[in-house]
């Protein structure tokens, strides 16, 4: 679609970021510009106006921006998932491997309930592993994650595969190769 490679036209390519040979896709151009930010945000507010959904949940960092004002369109309320450490109250946590070492997130325990049906939205998937532990964490809670949503697919990494056969469905606006 039109959108779609509009937006893609605007994602910024940083290579060597944060390290040699990495080609980071850098979204905050898209923040930046109020008619980029409102197609972007509007994108994914008119995906998911009819899903019923009961909150967004979104990940640290830039899946905070995002979920947060998607959330706020669709009169819903928004929940983090933060890099361990973060959050006061009452978490579960779940580990997952990185190139090197390892990373873990973590959600409130009442962030949603049994049964809440949850969008669950980050800026990009790469390797996967990040969603998937935040859907694991709100699996964990009871909920149902309707859907994972993010701007940027790397599918060569895997990720975006490994994602759906989890049994996750997953929206991308666009891919890079
Ligand atoms: P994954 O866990 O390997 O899928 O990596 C995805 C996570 O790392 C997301 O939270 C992204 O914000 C971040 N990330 C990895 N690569 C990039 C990139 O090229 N641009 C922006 N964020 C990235």
């Amino acid at each position: 679609p039109l959108y779609a490679d509009y937006i893609q036209s605007h994602i910024r390519t940083v290579p060597d970021w944060p390290q040699p040979g990495v080609m980071f896709r850098d979204i905050t151009p898209l923040l930046q510009d109020p008619k980029l930010f409102r197609v972007l945000v509007d994108t994914f507010v008119h995906r998911y106006m009819d899903a019923q959904l009961d909150v967004v949940a979104g990940v640290d960092a830039r899946g905070f921006i995002l979920g947060a004002v998607v959330a706020y369109e669709l009169n819903l309320g928004f929940v983090p998932i933060r890099k361990k450490g973060k959050l006061p109250y009452l978490t579960v946590a779940e580990e997952y491997e990185l190139e090197y070492g390892s990373a873990t997130v973590e959600i409130h325990t009442d962030a949603c309930k049994p049964g809440d049906r949850v969008l669950l939205i980050d800026d990009l998937v790469a390797t996967g592993g990040t969603m998937l532990a935040a859907y694991n964490l709100l699996h964990r809670l009871g909920a149902t994650v309707v859907e994972g949503a993010a701007i940027v697919d790397l599918p060569e990494l895997g990720g975006s595969k490994l994602i759906r056969d989890q049994g996750l469905p997953l929206f991308t606006i666009c891919d890079f190769a």
